[in-house]
């Protein structure tokens, strides 16, 4: 866990938005509780699911496809199926040997999608190298692509027309929108342009009326782009990659990076402790988009099954 120093991190608890800018970089930056704002929201889920019980409904299903046996990729699956639990989703896991076909899994998806009993399919990736992703995600029935994945739903986000959207954008949209921030007008820089997260959550940003600026491996001079960030989102997967120093007095800056240290301490792409002294707002790592991304697939999950009962 990142080390919280006391002497930066403010705990005045009031929204971003009532704080002056002096106010905002006095002290340092306030952190954005990640974890509570994602219980937040699978407690609103879990009454739903309640809900739809009394009525007489079946509980939302989750289909979770695991390839192999990556170390990670299984900790994230058992996260999402735990979760599933706690708000009363149902969860299957599919797990299927590292050297499965490419056809394998098409006929594990056809499956998935013809099963009324599953409203969400969710393909962990990474894949082992031999299996192309791309293709099997296009399979998935975009009714049930609660990750977001599928090219007809990233289309509708970039049309202003959302429809399930990817879970690690559409989270720290809730996050911003929870702590008390408008990005409308705002100058938003995102580092990365992954399709998992920097390209989807630049269509997001666009979509809540900021101005966007996407960078990535090609980018020159990144420093100079970070300073103009008013939102800053970083998704790399280089820890410390973002300097402190490069952060914009009273930023508001969304890291969610995670890696592994050799040490073993888990850590985000902006150097922590220099960004704190400078942002207004900024999201621990651990716990600050990470559960927002699991909350925000039980929304999906719940969305999908309301969508398609
Ligand atoms: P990814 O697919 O490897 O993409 C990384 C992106 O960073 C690429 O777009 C790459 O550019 C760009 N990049 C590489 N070097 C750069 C540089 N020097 N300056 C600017 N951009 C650079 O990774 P990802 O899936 O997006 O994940 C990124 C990080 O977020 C990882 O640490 C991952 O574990 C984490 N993550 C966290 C969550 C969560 O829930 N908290 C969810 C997803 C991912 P090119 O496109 O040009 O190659």
């Amino acid at each position: 866990m990142p080390t919280e120093n006391k002497s930066t991190i403010s705990h005045d608890h009031r929204p971003a938005t009532e704080l002056t800018f002096e106010e905002a970089v006095k002290g340092g930056a306030r952190l954005i509780p990640g974890k509570a704002i994602a219980a937040g929201i699978r407690a609103e889920v879990k009454r739903a699911v309640d809900e739809r019980s009394k009525n007489g409904l079946r509980a939302p299903g989750l289909a979770v496809i695991l390839v192999g046996e990556d170390p990670a990729s299984a900790v994230y699956v058992s996260h999402k199926t735990k979760a599933c639990e706690e708000v009363g989703v149902m969860s299957r896991r599919c797990v299927l040997p590292s050297d499965a076909s490419q056809a394998a899994l098409e006929s594990l998806i056809d499956e998935l999608n013809a099963d009324s009993e599953i409203d969400g399919i969710l393909l962990q990736l990474p894949l082992p190298g031999h299996l192309e992703a791309p293709p099997l995600l296009e399979r998935i029935n975009p009714a049930k692509d609660v990750d977001g994945f599928h090219p007809y739903n990233i289309g509708r986000l970039a049309q202003r027309m959302p429809a399930l959207r990817p879970c690690t954008p559409k989270g720290i949209i809730t996050l911003l929108q929870k702590s008390g921030i408008d990005p409308k007008g705002k100058d938003t820089v995102i580092v990365g342009a992954s399709n998992i997260v920097g390209r989807p959550m630049a269509l997001e940003m666009l979509l809540v009326g900021s101005t966007v600026t996407v960078t990535h491996k090609f980018t020159s001079n990144l420093a100079h782009k970070v300073a103009m960030a008013d939102i800053l989102i970083v998704a790399v997967g280089i820890p410390g990659l973002v300097k402190g120093e490069w952060i914009k007095p009273g930023a508001v800056v969304i890291d969610v990076g995670i890696n592994r240290l050799e040490c073993g301490r888990l850590c985000g792409d902006v150097e922590f402790d220099a960004a704190a002294q400078r942002a207004s707002l900024i999201t621990p790592v651990p716990g600050g988009v990470g559960p927002m991304t699991v909350a925000t697939l039980l929304e999906n999950t719940l969305l999908a099954a309301t969508l398609n009962p």
